[in-house]
């Protein structure tokens, strides 16, 4: 025989040695630690990931990997993917990104009275559409309608589950197999798939383009007008700006033409603030109130932006035309639940007391958090954290300027205050060094993540609040 076969024929030969190594699974279900599985996590799951870890370890014997055929390295590997099946991938992290309102991360963090208002709710029966004076059916919208009236200056008001859907509802309802003539410099694309052209052709409508990127002027508008014009709509351009020569058409001569038509104008705001962020000493966004009063007939805003309340689209304008939209069937495949219900409604009442806003409800709180404040936390924290990270790297505090996110306010930055790691490693291997210390920093119980920027890793402190929780898992931190 040829070496060359024997050698072949031998490790052939050690492949099926190896192979009926393995346990039988009755072998290895019966092993105490899988029995004790078996009975506490239920018998389907163990059963199928015993059967996954058997076929990878035949195929890594087969590809002449090295792996452990004992019937505890076994079980000890079916326990770690049971506990993995079961571990939720939904999960709290710590957003040190300098983006406060992160679309990524979940948008806003809930006011404490909101999570308790969800959780009151969750566990049991709720009067969502259930009128209990007149003890009859009711209307979902009831439990937020009155306060998005109150605080927007609309007659009526209604809620689907984000702001996509709320412009998909209102160009259906008021404009399918219609044209809506949008300017060119609000053509927006957000995040994804949201593309004014593309809700547009969804929501039936015909979209009719005027004017230029940079400037559009209302004669544009009234040279697009036709018989089958459904609606006037502006887009709130919220995550660019167009500088420079410029020219958009206001609110105010929109409006007008609308009514010289007798058709709507509607608006899609975006952020949608309920009140003015310049009293706070944050740059000013178009409210809500500002916009309704400037004569639109419908404003559609996101719950989860700087309203600070759970994802939501919120819909505020003319009764007649909120009716009309209640009736769509589409508003039915849109609707919220009772917990985004239940969310909306405690964050709405927040704003009843202005004194009190700024501290309870976290959106607020965290965009308007004082630099000084930050600063003292990043001071308290440098020295601990460069202890547990030794001489492998070192940590600075820097000036850094964060964002609001979710496309409010593009260009405008917060200044803030970071911790700054750099590995002390140079050249070529720097770009790895970062990309290990981000991820084991990601290893942790509760997720920490950054922004990896000048070859550092910053951790924006705006947005940590548990300091101590923060300080408490750095323990486990392992950098490989
Ligand atoms: C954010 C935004 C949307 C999308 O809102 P969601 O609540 O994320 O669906 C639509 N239009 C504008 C102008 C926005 O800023």
């Amino acid at each position: 025989m040829p070496p060359e076969k024997s050698a072949a024929a031998s490790e052939s030969g050690q492949q099926a040695n190896r192979q009926s190594a393995i346990p039988s699974l009755d072998r290895l279900l019966r092993e105490p630690a899988l029995a004790q599985l078996l009975s506490r996590t239920g018998r389907d799951l163990v059963v199928e990931e015993a059967r996954a870890e058997v076929a990878q370890t035949r195929q890594r014997i087969n590809r002449n990997k090295a792996i452990d055929v004992t019937l505890d390295a076994l079980a000890q590997r079916i326990e770690a993917r049971v506990a993995s099946a079961l571990a939720m991938s939904l999960q709290p992290v710590f957003n040190l990104t300098g983006t406060t309102l992160h679309t990524n991360l979940g948008r806003a963090p809930l006011a404490e009275e909101a999570i308790e208002a969800m959780s009151a709710v969750a566990r049991g029966a709720t009067n969502l559409e259930f009128d209990l004076t007149k003890g009859r059916r009711g209307d979902r919208d009831d439990h937020v309608e009155d306060w998005l009236c109150r605080l927007t200056g609309a007659e009526a008001a209604t809620v689907v589950n984000n702001n996509a859907a709320a412009v998909l509802l209102m160009l259906n309802t008021l404009a399918n197999r219609k044209e809506v003539p949008v300017s060119r410099g609000e053509l927006i694309e957000i995040g994804g798939a949201f593309r004014i052209p593309e809700i547009m052709r969804r929501a039936g409508c015909r979209l009719v383009e005027v004017g230029t990127t940079n400037r559009t002027h209302l004669r544009d508008f009234s040279e697009s007008l036709s018989p089958r014009t459904g609606t006037l709509m502006k887009v709130h351009t919220s995550n660019y700006v167009v500088q420079g020569f410029t020219a958009e058409v206001s609110d105010e001569d929109l409006s007008a033409l609308a009514r010289e038509h007798g058709i709507p104008y509607i608006v899609d705001l975006g952020a949608g603030s309920l009140i003015d962020m310049a009293a706070l000493g944050l740059p000013h966004e178009t409210t809500v109130t500002e916009t309704l009063a400037k004569g639109a007939d419908l404003v559609s805003f996101s719950g989860d932006k700087l309203l600070g309340g759970p994802q939501a689209g919120l819909i505020a304008g003319r009764a007649d035309l909120i009716a009309k939209i209640k009736k769509n069937p589409m508003k039915r495949a849109l609707r919220v639940d009772k917990v985004t219900m239940a969310a909306l409604a405690a964050t709405l009442r927040l704003y009843a007391q202005p004194e009190t806003l700024q501290a309870k409800l976290p959106t607020l709180r965290l965009l308007t958090r004082p630099v000084a404040d930050i600063q003292a936390m990043a001071e308290r924290l440098n020295p601990i954290l460069q202890a547990t990270l030794g001489d492998t790297a070192q940590v600075r505090i820097t000036s850094c300027t964060g964002q609001i996110g979710s496309g409010s306010l593009p260009v405008e930055s917060l200044e803030s205050v970071a911790l700054s790691i750099s590995p002390k490693t140079t050249g070529r291997g720097l770009g790895g060094a970062l990309k290990r210390l981000a991820t084991s920093f990601r290893d942790l119980p509760m997720p920490v993540l950054g922004r990896i920027s000048d070859d550092c890793l910053h951790f924006d402190l705006r947005c940590l609040e548990d300091e101590a929780a923060w300080l408490g898992q750095l323990t486990e931190l392992r950098v490989k």
